[in-house]
């Protein structure tokens, strides 16, 4: 879990479900909420969980399924 702390007073944000800091009141900004090297980073992992399902649809189309159970494991 990301820690993150108030762009005013560096106190810890315990929740990003306050739009304001609980310890001096500052808003909150988007920005603070999720920074943009997070939000690049969720981005990322989004346009990887879809290229992989993209390929694995395309992977299931070609192989037979009896050969899914070769790589199942995690
Ligand atoms: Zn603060």
């Amino acid at each position: 879990m990301n820690q993150l702390r108030c762009q005013k007073c560096s106190a810890l944000i315990v929740s990003r479900k306050f739009s304001k800091c609980t310890t001096c009141g500052v808003n909150l900004s988007s920005s603070l909420v999720m920074t943009s090297e997070q939000a690049k980073k969720v981005a990322e992992i989004d346009q990887h969980t879809k290229n992989v399902h993209e390929a694995s649809l395309k992977w299931h189309s070609q192989m037979p399924s009896q050969d899914l159970r070769r790589g199942g494991s995690h």
